[in-house]
């Protein structure tokens, strides 16, 4: 159906016309169809997620042993073994259900965008929101976001490989199919999820969602990259050699009692609830969190993340490679200045606002060859300008947007281009050819309108438009005008040169239309730097990351552009040099040379890849069709939010919301927090879990009695290894994150120094509650208050120590202690269930404790004060021997 029918016959059939939908039809049909998407992999079931749980063998040795001890008559140590288990695995559900959550919010906001006309005016809607009957506006670069009948198009080719699995592209047009033409051969018909890669159009939906051909197929929706990250991986290798080693502990543990005529179930049950402590299971889930929380984080400054590898990636970014145009510079183009006719013209005026004047103090502004280089400008342009709440848009390029203002600064109407002649062609603009050309018929003869960087305009030029006629254009005076052009990029001008032609063939190939053109002038526009952006690079370079423009623009333009923020410009290289090196000389070369103009997308990628062989890790920007293999090679790939194609956006890591080039640099700050973050809640949690072995075995090595039970050892677990890790997960950066060069690639959580600083204070941790337990006993207090004293203990030193991994590298005497708030509520949360422990009659039967004097009290407190001396201690001595 409506392929094999004509424009007008698929407007009745879907009641629909060129003006789009009214609002309110809109509205009526998205409650018939429903929204404009594919059904998603339904979420795991939460009872499954909880058996999960179960999985792990210690976890079922625990539970063998707990029934056990119920059968040999140890009921209450066996319920609590049992609720402990059954509490830790729904914290475990709970964590893994907000970290799912979490994720499957963030895939809504990874959404496309469709261009639609409704009630005769163009919106850019959510792509969810079309229905059958709307009429969109398709252009080269966007994923088309439902099944649609085209019935107008220009030299529209689309990639529809995700159907059909080949990726040469097939040309479209509007026309009649027959009706057996197969799917994937109507050429009238694009289909959802396919790439327009060329030209552009205007079509009817006619199927959305899961009524789509690729609905059909498919099925299911691609969503966020949630598979495991290099940092999960890391943790996951780092948490089996943990268990390994604490299940050898456990058991040496248990020997070592059976050898001191120990209990055997109570040394069993202590064993094995200490090998499930120690593990640190939750980490997988606090790591989920932390990064999908900083996911958040991210999104407030601008970073959408694309795949949560991304986050710890940014952190280790050694060289940011970034577009000049719209990143570093506003995108807010004007044209300032204009020479044609061997006269310069200045152009007053801000924006887009069509109020400013032309000016020459040689010539009044009403050159023939102003004139017609203007209107060029125009007809050579895909761009309109309009007033929009009081405010002058344009919906298109801003390079374009600047020529059409020009064009009505001048007093010629945007509908210059359809009154008295007709569109007949279009060779699009791509960064490669960086030229771009529209044909018309005007009076029965085609006229041809070509722009675009100088160099390639002046190549394709025969004659120039001079005040005594058409001239040839001579070497020389071609060295004339590249002369004129330096000057004008000199003020960090982009520069458009326009040329024009009559034809008669336009059928003829490219190069034989874009050829023997009559060369016009220049236009210089300004896009000034974003302000933020000097500031920003200077804090790249304090944080050790080299930046490096990589753009299509001029190497005048981009020196003068990096000269303005900071960026060394002293070996400018051009595209056509890098097509001149092999890669050894372009690696020597990016040694030094920290901009690079007129480059292609090809050349992006061979830089990225020469960085990455000298082991750099590397982030790259691109918006264009053109620049998914430079996105894909480079460790992060940034694609522009406004400004970038969706083919750009599905082939990178990570969106720029506001395309500026300042979020680069916060995403790379917050990607060193969070890394940091996840660093400090796993080293605190190995170090507690160390403290408590220690514990254990020096209370056994001294012949004391069991200082620790079963239900003890897994209550510090629980409540050391999940609140307080989650809460230090949400930390803010250290002052000084962003004045320290980037961490290596792939460098291990726990390194040799955290090693060092792990074992000695799990050492003092462990020694100080073995010493509360073994002076109670000595002082003759009973067994059971001298071991709620250090079960108590041992909870608070943990507590304690949880500080010593905030601002590690900062003294004690200038660390910021109540600063983090939700930090604050689970460390008062955690004391207030120590509290209830030990004080409250039941809770005290269950877990074997008694009420602490204000003795008792004085003396934990006292020790708990000795972990953070110890930890600055420890910092001291350290940086005494490194120096
Ligand atoms: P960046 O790569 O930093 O974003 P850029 O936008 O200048 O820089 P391109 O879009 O590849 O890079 O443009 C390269 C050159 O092509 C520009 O310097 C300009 O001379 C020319 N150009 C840009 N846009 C157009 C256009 N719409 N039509 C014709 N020529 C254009």
């Amino acid at each position: 159906m409506y392929y094999d029918n004509k424009p007008d016959e698929v407007f009745s059939l879907l009641d629909s016309d060129k003006g789009g939908l009214s609002s309110a039809s809109a509205c009526e049909r998205l409650s018939i169809y429903g929204r404009n998407r594919l059904s998603e992999k339904p979420a795991r079931n939460p009872f499954l997620i909880f058996l999960d749980q179960f999985k792990s063998a210690l976890v079922i040795i625990l539970l063998i042993a707990a029934v056990i001890s119920a059968a040999v008559g140890e009921i209450v140590d066996s319920a609590v073994i049992f609720a402990i288990v059954v509490l830790n695995s729904l914290l475990s559900l709970y964590l893994t259900l907000k970290a799912e959550k979490s994720i499957r919010s963030l895939k809504g906001m990874l959404s496309h965008k469709a261009n639609v006309l409704r009630n005769n005016m163009s919106e850019i809607i959510d792509a969810e929101l079309l229905v059958p009957g709307d009429i969109v506006l398709l252009e080269s670069g966007s994923t088309v976001p439902a099944d649609i009948y085209i019935f107008n198009s220009v030299n529209l080719h689309v990639d529809q490989s995700s159907l059909t699995g080949e990726s040469v592209a097939v040309g479209k047009q509007s026309g009649v199919q027959n009706a057996e033409t197969p799917v994937t051969e109507r050429t009238n018909m694009v289909f959802m999820g396919t790439i327009i890669t060329m030209g552009r159009a205007t079509g009817i939906v006619t199927a959305t969602g899961m009524q789509t051909e690729f609905g059909r197929i498919a099925g299911l929706a691609k969503s966020i990259d949630t598979g495991t990250t290099r940092l999960q991986l890391k943790l996951d290798i780092l948490g089996r050699k943990l268990g390994i080693a604490s299940v050898l502990i456990a058991f040496a543990i248990f020997v070592l009692g059976l050898f001191q005529d120990r209990e055997l179930l109570s040394m069993f049950l202590v064993g094995v609830s200490l090998a499930v402590a120690v593990i640190p299971e939750g980490l997988p889930a606090v790591v989920t969190i932390t990064l999908a929380l900083g996911v958040r984080n991210m999104i407030n400054r601008n970073c959408l993340i694309r795949n949560l590898s991304a986050t710890e990636t940014l952190g280790e970014i050694s060289v940011i490679c970034t577009d000049k145009t719209g990143t570093l510079t506003k995108n807010e183009m004007t044209v300032r200045s204009i020479y044609c006719g061997a006269r310069f013209y200045t152009v007053t005026g801000e924006g887009y606002q069509p109020e400013g004047k032309i000016l020459s103090e040689e010539a009044p502004a009403d050159d023939a060859i102003l004139n017609r280089l203007i209107l060029t400008g125009m007809l050579c342009n895909n761009t309109d300008v309009f007033l929009q709440d009081g405010k002058y848009t344009a919906a298109g390029t801003p390079t374009e947007g600047a020529l059409v203002t020009l064009g009505m600064k001048y007093g010629i109407s945007s509908n210059e281009r359809t009154r008295n002649r007709s569109f007949a062609k279009e060779i699009e603009f791509t960064s490669s050819r960086k030229r771009m050309t529209s044909i018309y018929l005007e009076n029965g003869s085609y006229c041809l309108y070509c722009k675009g960087a100088p160099e390639q305009i002046l190549a394709c030029s025969a004659l120039y438009a001079s005040s005594d006629g058409l001239k040839e254009l001579t070497p020389a005076v071609k060295v004339e005008l590249e002369d004129v052009y330096y000057r004008m990029a000199g003020e960090g001008l982009r520069i458009i040169a326009l040329g024009y032609r009559m034809i008669e063939d336009p059928n003829l190939s490219d190069n034989e239309l874009e050829d023997a053109l009559i060369f016009l002038g220049f236009t210089g526009i300004s896009d000034p730097p974003r302000p933020e952006v000097r500031e920003a690079v200077e804090k790249c370079r304090d944080a050790g990351i080299e930046v490096i423009m990589i753009t299509g623009d001029s190497p005048v333009t981009a020196r003068s552009i990096g000269r303005e923020i900071g960026i060394s410009t002293d070996n400018a290289v051009c595209g056509v040099e890098i097509d001149r090196m092999n890669d050894d000389e372009l690696g020597e070369i990016l040694k030094e040379c920290r901009v690079f103009a007129r480059v292609t997308p090809e050349h992006k990628f061979r830089i990225v890849k020469q960085l990455q062989m000298q082991g750099h890790v590397t982030a790259m920007t691109g918006d264009g069709v053109n620049d998914s293999p430079a996105l894909k090679q480079s460790d992060v790939g940034i694609a522009m939010g406004i400004k970038g194609t969706d083919v750009a956006k599905d082939a990178s890591d990570m969106i720029l919301t506001d395309d500026n080039f300042a979020s680069i640099v916060d995403g790379v700050e917050e990607g060193r927090r969070q890394y940091e973050n996840i660093r400090r809640f796993t080293n605190f949690i190995i170090s507690a879990n160390f403290g408590e072995i220690i514990t254990i075995l020096l209370a056994m090595l001294m012949h004391m009695p069991v200082i620790l039970f079963a239900v003890q050892i897994l209550w510090i677990n629980l409540a050391t290894d999940s609140a307080l890790a989650l809460a230090l997960g949400t930390d803010r950066s250290a002052p000084d994150s962003m004045k320290s060069p980037p961490r290596p690639h792939n460098t291990d959580i726990l390194n040799r120094e955290t090693v060092g600083f792990l074992l000695f204070m799990g050492l003092w941790i462990g020694g100080l509650t073995a010493g509360i337990f073994y002076f109670m006993l000595k002082a003759g207090l009973p067994e059971a208050e001298a071991r709620s004293a250090a079960f108590i203990g041992l909870i608070i030193f943990e507590m304690i120590h949880m500080f010593n991994f905030r601002e590690a590298d900062v003294s004690v005497f200038r660390k910021s202690y109540l600063d983090n708030k939700s930090l604050n509520i689970a460390w008062l949360a955690t004391f207030a269930a120590q509290l209830v422990i030990i004080y409250w009659q039941p809770a005290q039967d269950v877990f074997y404790t008694r009420p602490l004097s204000m003795n008792d009290w004085f003396f934990i407190s006292l020790a708990g004060l000795s972990i953070i001396l110890m930890a600055e201690i420890y910092r001291v001595l350290r940086n005494v021997l490194i120096k």
